[in-house]
């Protein structure tokens, strides 16, 4: 795939290291006052004024998190940006910067390479962050990119997942588990091309779930939105393992409890036929299906009000006491215990 997909290919080795952090940074023009010093020299420089720094992290190997196979590199490299720029939403604060490191054998040629920053480019570009430096190097197989985002926020909008009290509301952005599914549909259309090529796989109807896996949106709109509404949420965190893993998080660091409807779950009508069809629980992809890159949040019962009713919004359950616990009210009102079954890498 890799190799067919572009006409022409350039050899890393004809272009050496240099050359390739110089083609491949190019095009990304500094947006933000905040960057002072960008990619070019030993390190960037980033001015905050009075604000705070929000740094966060992630690694992604092939293979492992993601298959080349099903994953154009244009879509890898807008994830893995969405991915980061998630985090610091999640903190309630706005993203400004990135560095990008990447590891790369020499199955890929530039054109690959250039593929790859043009996703990254386009998240840039939308997000409005500057990519400010990064590290380029050899692997002796496959891919493997480490993306740093740097945001900002003032002290008092700054939210962590431990501020959650008794009584606050649970919130939602959008719907859930469309991701997961969408991931699902991409594996069955694999394995039926690896079984016949010349396949044509028809994915009309299932267009809004793969979108959800391969061009996720970062929710900064949200942290926009609860600023213009005035709230400020208890504890937020985004969704990137699935809800109950995440909504545990939010209730064991913040030592509550919480009543999760099973009702209330934002789900899409796709995802709910796609479940259909593939004979899973939509609820259960909900709660454990990953990568949606929702965001979750508690707020005062004070602030109901200003975010009833808004269509980017569920409420979806309430914080309690610690003693009574983590469930799920299913739709016939039984409480079940929430378990954390969410995805993670080193799931079998
Ligand atoms: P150093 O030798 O100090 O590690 P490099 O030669 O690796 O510096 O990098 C030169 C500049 O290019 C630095 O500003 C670095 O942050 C940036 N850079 C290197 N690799 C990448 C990359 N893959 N994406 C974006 N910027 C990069
Ligand atoms: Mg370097």
């Amino acid at each position: 795939m890799l190799e067919n997909k572009n006409i022409s290919r350039t050899e890393l080795s004809e272009i050496g290291e240099f050359g390739l952090i110089d083609i491949l940074t190019k095009d990304f023009p500094i947006e933000n006052p905040s960057t002072i010093k960008g990619i070019g020299d030993d390190g960037a420089v980033i001015d905050f004024g009075n604000e705070k720094a929000i740094i966060s992290t992630d690694l992604l190997i092939e293979g492992v998190h993601f298959n080349l196979a099903y994953v154009p590199l244009k879509h890898l490299g807008y994830k893995a940006v969405m991915v980061n720029l998630s985090d610091i939403y999640a903190m309630n604060a706005i993203a400004t910067q990135i560095t990008v490191s990447i590891a790369v054998s020499n199955r890929f040629p530039l054109e690959a390479l250039e593929e790859l920053y043009e996703g990254i480019r386009l998240a840039c570009n939308h997000y409005k962050v500057d990519l400010v430096g990064g590290d380029t190097t050899s692997s002796t197989r496959g891919l493997i990119i480490s993306i740093t985002a740097i945001g900002k926020a003032s002290s008092d909008k700054i939210t962590y997942r431990n501020g959650a009290k008794e009584n606050d509301i649970i919130v939602v952005s959008g719907d859930l588990g469309g991701a997961y599914m969408g991931l699902q549909v991409l594996e069955r259309e694999n394995e039926v091309f690896k079984i016949n090529p010349n396949s044509q796989p028809d994915l009309d109807n299932y267009q809004y779930l793969i979108e959800r896996q391969l061009k996720p949106k970062a929710r900064q709109d949200i942290v926009l939105l609860l600023d213009k509404l005035g709230v400020k949420p208890t504890a937020m965190l985004d969704i990137s393992d699935g809800l109950s893993s995440e909504l545990l998080h939010i209730c064991k660091q913040s030592q509550v409890g919480c009543r999760l409807m099973e009702e209330r779950i934002p789900l899409d009508p796709t995802l709910i036929n796609a479940c259909e069809e593939f004979e899973l629980s939509s609820t259960m992809i909900a709660l454990s299906g990953g990568e949606d890159y929702e965001l979750l949040f508690t707020i005062s019962p004070s602030d109901y009000d200003k975010i009833k009713g808004n269509p980017n919004l569920s409420v979806i359950g309430y914080i309690t006491d610690y003693s009574q616990g983590c469930n799920l009210i299913t739709r016939n009102n039984e409480a079940i215990p929430l378990v954390a079954r969410g995805w993670n890498s080193f799931r079998q």
